[in-house]
């Protein structure tokens, strides 16, 4: 038996002891973003501006498809089963034209972040999109970084009060506008924004638009950071797509540290320093609250605000812009090695300067060439075939279709007279905006002919019917052949259908089945 000093102790500690605990759920720290200026900012002015316009404007664009097809240029138009695209109309058995078109958008996607990093993230995710609209009004309403920082701290006044209401009733606004321009997708817009106000409009129109005003308030007005960095798998999944050779939004710390508030007495004192003056304008202005110079993290969204903010800081200082820049980590590694005397040491930024300060020549630098590499050019390759794939068949694509089912019971039937008649349902595909009058024919099956059930066109090889404008027209046909005709019991035909007017033309190859005993 042991005593308890005997039993051997393990040097192991739990992940979660309690000495060091931390709570699962951290209570929300608020964040202020400085306005930024620069040539990032501008561009992300311009793509919210084209995103937003193309969202809420699309609807209302008209595209003239003559009398019998809506005008509405994009119409998501569910109870027909149509998809509108300005010139393009998409039938429900041609939805593989808008899977190819989701296929394209992944690949896209894996492209743009195998290259220039989370851009998508940065400029064009929704997400992204309207928290900076939120953020224009807050700021507009509120003032920016530091009035409202005061604002929040302070206690509640009638001033506070009539910010926050003003504030909170046009993002509201915003919501209700979001989620209206999205149901105008789906019915005509003018119509449909009539029978909104009139209260006249579908209760799943209202139901639409409450729960997308809801969302987009809380994710874009409430929420904002915290959809990108707890609810959003992408930045998970694109951590996977980059490499050593993607842009990213990069502190150059071979260049920046060690960082100091106080360069002069530094290097008085004959110490080293970085061009980095600790100033936090980059972790101001970061809409996602995070500091880069602690590196790459899962919450940069790689908005470039913070470049734009740290280039803002060197030109006061007459330093090189890009402290902060878009690197790829080969070069950045390159350049640490380079600072570090091949990692040997601290960083050191004499050794990546000159004598007269200018950067050494062995810095390396982003070239655009880096962007083309093998895995670049295959996602470009596939993403160029699915989309001369789509276009191919888009062009010659067929616009009267037919398809037909043989009855299946009886498969067929022997009449009076010794022949044997089959019966199947043909179905007319008028997939133009335009009536036609389509003649049906049959070719092979010697001796047979076709008769219409409740059509009075006399029996014979072929009949002329009208189609309605995009419409499917369903007939019933019998055919039948004589016996003294039949060679099999199981013989193949062809249905054509052809438009006389436009000479298109389709075929379907079916069977006629025959008792043995009939031959
Ligand atoms: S660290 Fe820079 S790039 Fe990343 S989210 Fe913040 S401001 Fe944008
Ligand atoms: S803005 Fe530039 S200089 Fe200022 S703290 Fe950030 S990295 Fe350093």
């Amino acid at each position: 038996m042991l005593d308890n000093t005997q039993v051997e102790r393990l040097e192991a500690e739990a992940v979660n002891s309690a000495k060091t605990r931390q709570p699962l759920y951290a209570a929300r720290k608020k964040i202020f973003p400085k306005r930024a200026a620069g040539k990032f900012r501008r561009f992300k002015w311009l793509v919210m501006a084209i995103t937003l316009g193309i969202y809420y404007l699309t609807p209302w664009l008209r595209w003239d498809r003559g009398p019998f097809a809506p005008v509405q240029a994009v119409l998501l138009d569910v109870a027909n089963r149509r998809f509108y695209l300005f010139f393009i109309e998409i039938w429900p058995q041609e939805f593989f034209y808008v899977a190819g078109l989701l296929v394209m958008a992944g690949v896209g996607l894996f492209l743009i972040t195998s290259t220039v990093g989370r851009a998508w993230c940065g400029y064009t995710c929704p997400q992204t999109v309207w928290v900076d609209l939120f953020l224009v009004v807050e700021r507009a309403i509120e003032g920016d970084r530091n009035a409202r920082m005061k604002l929040d701290a302070g206690p509640w006044t009638a001033r506070k009060l009539m910010l926050r209401v003003s504030k909170h009733v046009i993002w509201l606004v915003i919501g209700a506008a979001t989620g209206g321009a999205w149901i105008f997708y789906f019915a005509d817009a003018p119509t449909l924004l009539g029978e909104l106000f009139t209260g006249t409009a579908a209760p799943v129109a209202y139901i639409t638009v409450a729960v997308l005003t809801a969302t987009t308030y809380t994710f874009g007005g409430l929420m904002r950071e915290q959809v990108c960095t707890y609810m959003c798998p992408w930045p998970r999944i694109q951590a996977a797509m980059l490499d050593e050779n993607s842009l990213t939004v990069t502190y150059n710390d071979w260049r920046g540290e060690p960082r100091s508030r106080h360069a002069k007495k530094m290097l008085a004192a004959g110490q080293p320093v970085g061009d980095c003056v600790d100033c936090n304008a980059c972790v101001a202005v970061c809409p996602m609250g995070i500091d880069i110079r602690d590196g790459q993290q899962l919450e940069c969204i790689t908005c470039a605000l913070c470049i734009d903010a740290c280039d803002g800081v060197m030109d006061k200082l007459g330093k090189e812009r890009g402290l902060i820049a878009y690197a790829t980590l080969s070069d950045y590694n390159a350049n640490m090695m380079l600072a570090t005397a091949g990692g040997s040491g601290p960083v050191s930024p004499p050794l990546v300067r000159t004598a007269g300060g200018a950067f050494s020549d062995q810095v390396a630098h982003f070239h655009v060439r880096k962007i083309f590499r093998p895995r670049t050019y295959v996602y470009m390759g596939f993403w160029s075939l699915i989309g001369l794939g789509l276009l191919y068949s888009l062009l010659t694509r067929d616009r009267l279709e037919l398809n037909v089912l043989h009855d299946r019971n009886p498969q067929f039937v022997t009449l009076s007279d010794g022949s044997i008649r089959n019966g199947y349902t043909v179905k007319l595909l008028n997939m133009i905006p335009e009536p036609r009058t389509i003649v049906v024919s049959m070719r092979g099956l010697e001796g047979a002919d076709m008769t219409v059930v409740g059509d009075d066109i006399p029996a014979g090889r072929s009949f002329a019917v009208p189609v309605e404008p995009d419409r499917l027209k369903m007939l019933k046909v019998f055919v039948r052949q004589p016996a003294d005709q039949i060679r099999a019991p199981a013989q193949t035909f062809t249905f054509r259908v052809e438009d006389k007017a436009s000479l298109e033309s389709n075929e379907y190859t079916a069977t006629f089945n025959a008792p043995e005993a009939a031959r």
